[in-house]
């Protein structure tokens, strides 16, 4: 394979004028010859450190080779052996973090864009309807996967090869988890979350759709039905900030203002049911990606002022780089070291301003960035129409009490062993229900780690 190095082959994006008009893919993506002469770029330096990074070890350069080889296919079925989602993690994979924050040129600003030619492989298998062939061997055992994230996904993909029969419960009516609800569609076309879906389906994933365990089925019935259980039920509890005014109207959780765009498609309401009200200026409380996300949304809803409400500075913004400058190029405003206090509401119950406090950068805490600290006596108020509270969210606590056997730590995270077996024997977990907060590889690699320890439990069983 050649050797070429130098500088990156540039990504075609919409422009920031025109894509804040549209929810379409900002990336363009690479054409065939772009995307050999990105591949042809690598160095094969000794050692593998992208490989190593990868939360899941995908063999990257064998793919890189195949790509430059102008084997697309080859390149394809690479990248299937480890992972069942490479249109998704190719395209919001944090991997400057990982694969390419460790390629020797991305110090320069030019490591190897590993993300966006896993992404350009997948697409391309898409678009030429190729698929990976296998024969499954049937096996009487059954599987409940609770959840149809990433974690719930890779699972149920994993233990359909090995021969079991699995039915996936998802509490909405789509399957996809975070992917389909949470990531708006210009960084996650739905196409492309919806193939990856429909994958499911064709190996045989019995899904049962508007199904919320806990409530439509008891958890103990589920025991009782099937041999073992992964419960992939993600963190979509949103955290508040638990001031005044947080019932008005016009205040928001990141996770309904993004469920209503994305998952709900209020962007074209008439043509579907939901609504949304986004009236400017509008303040998004946080600053990492879901925060970046509803403020990139709120510029396509039309409003001119959006602003990051940050109460630390863009240095410590725990958001991608990429997902930080493409919202500041569509527009998006940065107000650092300012944290609310209170939300103001008009006669009718609507907010129309922000109390804040200003902030100041102290000691460093757990997370290793700077503590921020409030300046008494510093209130101010911004004009405010709305709000998002991007702070993080937390597991369902409505299926934690529906199965108060469960183990949990105090933040509500189910508590797993090394294998990712509960306190209940045969119940497995992974993804953001016991990591809180995470991304969507580690959410992947814990669905196919315990779909290989559902295969030991099981097998272990019926040999007792
Ligand atoms: C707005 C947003 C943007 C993000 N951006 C990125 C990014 O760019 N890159 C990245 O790597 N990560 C990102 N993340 C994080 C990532 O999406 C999550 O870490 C990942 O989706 C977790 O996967 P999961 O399978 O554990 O859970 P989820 O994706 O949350 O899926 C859990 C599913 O379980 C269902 N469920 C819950 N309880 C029940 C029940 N009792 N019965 C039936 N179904 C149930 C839920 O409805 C949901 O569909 C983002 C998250 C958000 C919210």
């Amino acid at each position: 394979m050649i050797k070429l190095g130098g500088t990156r082959v540039p990504m075609r994006e919409q422009k920031p004028e025109e894509r804040i008009k549209n929810f379409k893919s900002v990336p363009l993506g690479y054409s065939e010859e772009e995307v050999i002469k990105e591949a042809q770029r690598c160095i094969q330096c000794k050692g593998l450190p992208c490989e190593t990074e990868c939360p899941i070890n995908m063999k990257i350069l064998e793919m890189i080779r195949e790509i430059a080889n102008r084997n697309f296919k080859r390149a394809f079925f690479i990248i299937k052996e480890d992972n069942p989602i490479p249109a998704i993690t190719g395209r919001v994979c944090p991997q400057e973090n990982q694969c390419e924050g460790v390629c020797p040129p991305y110090k320069r600003g030019h490591g190897i864009n590993i993300g966006k030619l896993e992404a350009f492989v997948a697409d391309w298998a898409r678009e030429k309807g190729i698929k990976e062939e296998f024969h499954i061997k049937k096996t009487p055992e059954k599987v409940a996967v609770i959840g149809s994230g990433p974690a719930g996904i890779s699972c149920a993909v994993d233990l359909r090869k090995f021969g079991f029969q699995v039915t996936m419960y998802e509490a909405l009516h789509k399957a996809g988890g975070v992917l389909q609800y949470g990531i708006p569609a210009f960084r996650l076309p739905t196409e492309v979350v919806d193939y990856e879906i429909q994958y499911l389906d064709e190996i045989g994933v019995d899904i049962k759709l508007n199904f919320f365990v806990g409530q439509n089925i008891k958890f103990n019935e589920l025991r009782e039905e099937f041999d073992a259980i992964f419960l992939a039920t993600g963190a979509g509890a949103p955290f508040f900030m638990d001031i005044e005014g947080e019932s008005l109207k016009g205040v928001y959780s990141a996770n309904e203002f993004l469920i209503r765009v994305n998952l709900m498609k209020a962007y074209k309401f008439l043509d579907f049911d939901t609504p949304i009200v986004c009236k400017g200026p509008v303040g998004i409380i946080g600053a990492g990606n879901v925060a970046m996300d509803a403020a990139r949304c709120a510029l396509r809803l039309g409003v001119e002022k959006v602003y990051i409400l940050y109460r630390r500075t863009k240095k410590q913004s725990p958001a991608r780089d990429e997902e930080i400058q493409h919202a500041l190029e569509e527009g998006m405003l940065l107000k650092e070291l300012i944290s609310p206090k209170k939300f103001v509401g008009d006669e009718d119950g609507w907010l129309k301003e922000v109390e804040l406090f200003q902030m100041e950068l102290g000691e460093a805490d757990k997370s290793g960035r700077p503590r921020p600290i409030k300046i008494e006596g510093s209130e101010f108020r911004l004009k405010m129409n709305t709000i998002v509270e991007a702070l993080g969210s937390m597991p369902n606590r409505l299926f934690l009490s529906r199965a108060p056997e469960l183990e949990v730590n105090k933040w509500g995270q189910i508590k797993v062993d090394h294998n990712l077996m509960t306190n209940i024997k045969g119940v497995y977990a992974g993804g953001d229900a016991i990591r809180g907060n995470a991304t969507v590889i580690l959410a992947l690699g814990d669905g196919r780690k315990a779909a290989q320890s559902i295969r030991k439990y099981i097998s272990s069983k019926s040999r007792s």
